[in-house]
């Protein structure tokens, strides 16, 4: 989504965006953004929404497994950096750049339910991708474009692809939890080796109790 904002910034309208979930859901857990995403943001005139939805965090703070503080220090606008860092709950973040891409390019360039299963290019000519719905099994076919940018993550096919020794991810477990930003402008975390837990006031709740994922 923030790429296909950034290229209509640049003046590239000719976009579409293939996505492999059958529906943009606002699910996910709280994170921090930090200053630099923060900025390429603000760029897309999107900071004013991000702050209705998230806070600016004031410190990240360290703690042992009996809840003593070992050590904190202060982030974004209080550590000096131009713009802030966020604490924002991941599906709302989502929301955000969904809607901005909904406003500014037109929801039928989203298409939903595709799911890259191949690529490829003949010759100096145009790229092309392959997508099937996941769901139903039926097969788009092919989809030619002068550029194919892959963001599908961690699991990515074209990656893989085109990077196929690069083993595994790194195996590190992550404990995320989510509270209120009644409680506090901090951002905890406890860190035993190879194990990360982090507490990140996501914003206001509405409704939203605190969960761990
Ligand atoms: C628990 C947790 C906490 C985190 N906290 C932070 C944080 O505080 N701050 C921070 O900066 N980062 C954080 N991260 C990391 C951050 O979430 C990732 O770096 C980021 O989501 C990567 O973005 P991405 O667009 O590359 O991939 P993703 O967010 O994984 O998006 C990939 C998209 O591609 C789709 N897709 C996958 N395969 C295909 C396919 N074959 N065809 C079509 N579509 C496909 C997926 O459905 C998905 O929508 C956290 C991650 C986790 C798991």
């Amino acid at each position: 989504m923030t790429l296909a904002l950034s290229l209509l910034d640049a003046g590239i309208d000719d976009v579409d965006i293939y996505e492999s979930a059958s529906a943009v859901k606002e699910l996910g857990v709280g994170i921090n953004v930090l200053p630099h995403a923060v900025r390429e943001l603000t760029e897309l005139g999107l900071l004013e929404a991000l702050y209705r939805i998230g806070i600016p965090t004031a410190e990240v703070v360290f703690y042992s497994k009996h809840g003593q503080r070992i050590w904190g220090e202060p982030r974004g606008l209080a550590a000096g950096y131009r713009w802030p860092q966020i604490s924002i709950h991941c599906g709302e973040l989502l929301g955000v750049l969904y809607r901005a891409v909904v406003a500014r390019l037109g929801s039928t360039r989203v298409h939903t339910g595709h799911h890259l299963v191949g690529f490829g290019q003949q010759g100096s000519g145009p790229v092309w991708g392959e997508f099937v719905d996941r769901a139903t099994g039926m097969s788009f076919g092919r989809v030619e474009a002068d550029l194919l940018v892959a963001c599908e993550g961690i699991h990515s096919l074209v990656r893989h692809t085109l990077y196929p020794d690069e083993g595994p991810p790194s195996g590190t477990a992550s404990r995320c939890g989510v509270r209120s930003r009644l409680v506090s402008r901090s951002s905890p975390a406890a860190r035993p080796a190879h194990e990360r837990h982090d507490t990140v006031p996501a914003g206001p709740l509405r409704g939203r109790k605190g969960s761990d994922a």
